[in-house]
C-alpha cells in the first residue's frame, strides 16, 4: 500500500507544490485546507504521517497537534509542522506537543521529503534494534555503552550513556528535565531537575567542540533539552 500523507495548510501553491513531488515519489497525499475536515478526515481513515501548517484559517497546527495527541487512535500519528518564518521555533516545538519534527518556510520539496522519510523511518525502527546509533561525528553503541566523538573514544558514566542514549535515539524531541528524569533516571528517584542540567554540562564537556555552542545537545530556552541530529534549518528555498 501506497504511504499515505495528509497535509493540513491553506497556501494552494504548497499544496500543489508537495503534491507534485511527493506524488513522483510515489507517495499519496490528501490535502485540507482547514483542520477539523482534516481531523474528521484522520479518525475515518488512517494516515502514515501528517505535515500540519501552523496558520490555518480554523484551528491553529498547534491545537491539531493537541488533539492529535489527546485521540487514541491518532496518538502515534507521526507529525511535521510547517513554520513561516519568524515563527518562535523553541515556542511551537518547546509545547511538548509530541510534534516529531518542523520545516521551515520557504522550503524545497526536496528537503520536506528528505524530513518526511527520516520521521517514517525512526517510526518503523522499534528503539531496541537501534544498537548502533550514528549521527555525523558522533557514535554510540549500546551493546558496549562505548561512545566516541570524531573517532576518539569518551568516557561516560552509565548515567551519562543512558541520558545520551535517551537523547539521541529521540532526535529533534524536546523533553523537559522531569521528562528527562521520568525517562532516564526512571520512577524511584531522589534527585532534582537541577540534577539534568549537571549531567547535560558534564555531556557536553564530553562531547561537544565547544561546550558553550552545542552541536548536539541544545537547551531549548525555557523547557528543556534536545539532541540536533542534523545541523540548522537552512531556509533552503524553491
Ligand atoms: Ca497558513
Amino acid at each position: 500500500m501506497k504511504t499515505q500523507i495528509v497535509l493540513i495548510e491553506d497556501e494552494r501553491d504548497i499544496v500543489e507544490l508537495v503534491r507534485y513531488n511527493f506524488g513522483k515519489e510515489g507517495l499519496e497525499v490528501k490535502s485540507f485546507e482547514r483542520a477539523l475536515p482534516a481531523l474528521d478526515h484522520l479518525r475515518v481513515h488512517p494516515a502514515d504521517l501528517a505535515i500540519v501548517d501552523i496558520l490555518l484559517p480554523d484551528v491553529d497546527g498547534l491545537e491539531v497537534c493537541r488533539r492529535l495527541r489527546a485521540d487514541e487512535r491518532l496518538r502515534q500519528l507521526p507529525v511535521i509542522f510547517l513554520t513561516a518564518k519568524g515563527e518562535e521555533v523553541d515556542r511551537i516545538i518547546g509545547l511538548e506537543l509530541g510534534a516529531d519534527d518542523y520545516v521551515v518556510k520557504p522550503f524545497s520539496p526536496r528537503e520536506l521529503l528528505a524530513r518526511v522519510r527520516a520521521v517514517l523511518r525512526r517510526k518503523e525502527l522499534p528503539p531496541a534494534r537501534k544498537e548502533v546509533i550514528e549521527v555525523r561525528d558522533l557514535r554510540l553503541d549500546s551493546r558496549t555503552h562505548e561512545v566516541a566523538v570524531r573517532g576518539r573514544p569518551v568516557e561516560l558514566s552509565s548515567l551519562e550513556f543512558k541520558l545520551l542514549h535517551f537523547l539521541a535515539s529521540n532526535p529533534r524531541r524536546v523533553y523537559s528535565r522531569e521528562q528527562l528524569l521520568d525517562e532516564v533516571w526512571g520512577r524511584d528517584r531522589f534527585v532534582t531537575p537541577r540534577t539534568v542540567d549537571v549531567h547535560i554540562r558534564r555531556l557536553r564537556e564530553k562531547i561537544e567542540l565547544r561546550s558553550e555552542e552545542p552541536e548536539y545537545l541544545q537547551t531549548v530556552r525555557g523547557t528543556g533539552y534536545r539532541f540536533v541530529d542534523h545541523p540548522a534549518d537552512s531556509g533552503g528555498g524553491l
